[in-house]
């Protein structure tokens, strides 16, 4: 394989959150990659589907000039004069947004190095992180091999799509996963998201074999989706996996999504407790709910 250049090496990049405890073990560090090859009716952030196409129709909307077009009809971005106000994002009309940024391999390292003291590792999350293989590759290498850089941990929040062969090429420089089962049935999965779940279930199986399996997260959208109605299949699934893997439940809420979904019940707290329930009947397993902020 080529030699990595970390200058030309770049990945897109919605948003960094230099501290989190709720995207993997401990505090770390979270990127979220622009682009998404789901489409998912309920995303909470259709924002990052998409690559900005430089159409223009954001500029005039921003309130504080911080939008222009340049010489080469690109869209630009000035970080300094945004309010973050968001506007931008309401008015394109191509699930994007003007904002993302594009790292170098070494502008990321150099990031991560300024915070690697207070942090147990990095989360790379999107979008689906997973499209971006050679610069997460890349970028977990250089962590594992870097001398201020080699505690922290390198993990995927990921929609399951990669095939076991991206998988391979990630393996020696993953500690861990958390991957998204939406939808039991194939057609409501492929309803719901755009893409049969084929992919999902094998990576489930192959990173629970390679022990890097660290959390299942499973969504329950009342009268949409079909986990609850599947949930002996789903519980037998369960209790093949290893006991050191979280299972989690997301309930479904309107926060940031757009569209049909707009007018779908939002899953109540007594609805995910019901779920709970159901599946602690049926496996040995805790199963951990969203917290109470997450239904207010
Ligand atoms: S969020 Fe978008 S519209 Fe708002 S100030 Fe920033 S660039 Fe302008
Ligand atoms: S962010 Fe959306 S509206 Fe703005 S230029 Fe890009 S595609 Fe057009």
């Amino acid at each position: 394989m080529q030699a990595v250049n970390i200058h030309t090496l770049t990945a897109k990049v919605s948003r960094v959150l230099t501290f989190s405890c709720v995207d993997g073990p401990g505090n770390r560090l979270v990127i979220f990659m622009q682009g998404c090859n789901y489409q998912c009716l309920n995303c909470h952030n259709p924002h990052t589907i998409n690559h900005c196409n430089h159409c223009g129709d954001c500029v005039a909307t921003c309130p504080s000039s911080a939008l222009t077009l340049n010489t080469h009809k690109q869209v630009e971005w000035n970080e300094e004069l945004c309010t973050q106000c968001d506007r931008c994002i309401d008015v394109c009309p191509h699930q994007s947004n003007p904002k993302v940024r594009s790292y170098s391999l070494r502008h990321m390292l150099a990031l991560i190095e300024q915070h690697a003291p207070f942090l147990s590792g990095i989360t790379v999350s999107g979008g689906e992180a997973t499209l971006q293989l050679r610069f997460i590759s890349e970028l977990f290498r250089a962590i594992k091999n870097g001398a201020s850089l080699n505690h922290l941990t390198c993990f995927i929040d990921s929609n399951g799509s990669l095939s076991t062969n991206g998988w391979d090429r990630l393996l020696p420089v993953l500690d861990g996963a958390m991957i998204d089962l939406k939808a039991w049935q194939q057609e409501t999965h492929q309803w719901l998201v755009g893409r049969d779940n084929h992919r999902v279930s094998t990576t489930i199986d192959y990173l629970a074999r390679h022990k890097k399996l660290h959390e299942v997260r499973l969504l329950h959208i009342p009268s949409k989706s079909d986990l609850l109605s599947e949930i002996d299949a789903l519980a037998a699934l369960i209790n093949t996996l290893p006991t050191e893997t979280q299972i989690r439940l997301n309930a479904f809420r309107h926060h940031g999504v757009v569209g049909e979904a707009t007018s779908w019940p939002q899953c109540s707290k007594l609805e995910i407790e019901t779920f709970q329930k159901s599946l602690i009947e049926r496996t040995t397993r805790h199963i951990l709910t969203p917290s109470d902020v997450a239904f207010r």
